[in-house]
């Protein structure tokens, strides 16, 4: 496998094989076994795989967890090369933004709510870098993770309103033996707090049960079930609890029409973790641009 820092060198590296399908699984590094299976994934569907590892400045906000943001070069460029990456994409900062960055890509609507409420200027960020990273490796396919179920949405809106020539492959959520959403960042919680953390998907499971024994049929209802069971969780703060549409993202009454996303983001110490299910369950999504 071959590591590349740099746009120039990486497009060098691509250009004899534009015939092959290639893949990218855009992640921040610090790779886990999350990433690993986007990476397994497009290793199946594709004969060529760049894995990007980039802590993209632009998606953080003040005081959040950019400086401290787990790194470790060495083993990811490992752990890719065992799932079936080809290319491990490491630019600096100032590779990616030399001028500093002038242009934004915004998506409306849909990234001013769940965490683009919370974390503003969050998707615009992430919808640059992707651009970015769509416009440098020309992928035939791109792999993203519905545990970030608002950012696959986001994406999917911009690969149609901008006409990207690219799929967007959105795959299952990975979770720990206990049901939590497997995430870089859960290495900032401490053992407690590891502990509580499992409450998320334990309670969203449950409401997922109500929902399909037919005891949920609203939106309302089943907010409601899920924060008063998050609010019992001692020493958790919830960000937001919310079930819309998806991928639409609009609010919603009944539950037994189109799909819908329960969606939560806590705050379990200094750690904001957050983590979702679609209704009904699904095995991930396919979108293309017209
Ligand atoms: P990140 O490095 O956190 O920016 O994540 C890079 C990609 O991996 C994103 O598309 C995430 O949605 C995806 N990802 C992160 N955690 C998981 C997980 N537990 N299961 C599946 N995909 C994940």
């Amino acid at each position: 496998m071959q590591k590349i820092e740099r746009i120039a060198q990486l497009r060098d590296f691509l250009r004899p094989h534009r015939e092959r399908r290639l893949g990218l699984v855009p992640t921040m590094g610090y790779l886990h076994e999350g990433h690993l299976s986007l990476i397994r994934q497009a290793a199946k569907e594709c004969e060529q795989v760049v894995v990007s590892v980039f802590v993209n400045p632009l998606q953080f906000g003040p005081g959040e967890d950019l400086d401290r943001y787990p790194r470790d070069l060495e083993r990811d460029q490992k752990l890719a090369g065992e799932a079936g990456a080809d290319i491990l994409f490491t630019p600096g900062v100032g590779e990616m933004y030399p001028n500093g960055a002038k242009t934004t890509v915004r998506i409306t609507g849909l990234t001013d709510r769940l965490c683009g409420a919370s974390r503003p200027g969050h998707f615009d960020g992430v919808a640059t870098v992707v651009s970015k990273l769509f416009h440098i490796v020309e992928p035939d396919r791109a792999y993203f993770g519905q545990k970030d179920a608002q950012q696959v949405a986001v994406i999917q809106q911009m690969v149609q309103d901008l006409n990207f020539p690219v799929e967007v492959v959105s795959c299952p959520t990975v979770r720990e033996a206990d049901g939590l959403a497997m995430s870089s960042r859960n290495v900032y919680l401490s053992p407690e707090e590891r502990k509580q953390a499992a409450i998320l998907y334990k309670t969203l499971r449950e409401a997922t049960r109500e929902r399909e024994a037919g005891r949920l049929c609203r939106a309302a209802e089943a907010v409601q079930f899920i924060r008063e069971r998050l609010e019992k969780a001692e020493g958790l703060l919830i960000d937001y609890v919310e079930v819309l549409s998806y991928p639409e993202l609009e609010p919603l009454d009944r539950l037994d029409g189109d799909r819908s996303i329960a969606a939560v983001a806590v705050r379990l110490g200094s750690t904001r973790l957050i983590d979702n299910v679609i209704w009904p369950q699904e095995e991930g999504t396919r979108c293309t641009s017209p």
